[in-house]
């Protein structure tokens, strides 16, 4: 039975499959990191801005949303049947794309965090920072002193918790 939603088992799952056997030193988790940007390099395929387009078609369950007054440069979240990312509308091209990019490493790091307790959410922000980083590596890259500035935007709510309806 086919639905509308022709979900390509794909690009989420293979960039975690690449953190499957975590060591929890940073070090490892860094590596993992620029093998994940590679990835994604290669899956991306597209000119920077195209980048969040680029990938909600590649995430059929990522939406990508621009909000006009959001208090931060962007928010991940789960919300059934979707992972969504809302990134800040004011925020320069540029920035929305290396954002986009980090928000996706906390998805990404998603299942990991739940059981990495040692490290702490500032290792977590730096790996999303490298990430997006690492993925926009040979083209350009934002100002980087804006790059640590979000924490703890990633509120995950679970899965088949029955909470959130609608
Ligand atoms: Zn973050």
């Amino acid at each position: 039975m086919n639905t509308t939603d022709n979900t390509a088992p794909g690009a989420l799952t293979s960039l975690r499959a690449l953190g499957g056997q975590p060591d929890s030193s940073l070090a490892a988790l860094r590596r993992i990191a620029a093998e994940q940007a590679r990835l994604l390099r290669d899956l991306l395929t597209v000119p920077v801005p195209q980048t969040p387009a680029r990938l909600s078609v590649l995430i059929p369950s990522l939406l990508i949303e621009y909000i006009t007054q959001l208090p931060t440069h962007g928010i991940a979240f789960w919300a059934r049947p979707y992972w969504h990312i809302r990134i800040s509308a004011s925020d320069p091209s540029a920035r929305q794309t290396f954002t986009v990019l980090h928000q996706f490493k906390h998805i990404i790091d998603h299942p990991l965090r739940q059981r990495l307790t040692a490290l702490g959410d500032a290792d977590w922000e730096e790996l999303a920072d490298y990430f997006a980083g690492q993925a926009l590596r040979e083209k350009a890259s934002p100002d980087p002193s804006g790059w640590a500035s979000d924490t703890s935007e990633l509120q995950a709510a679970t899965p088949g918790k029955g909470g959130t309806k609608k």
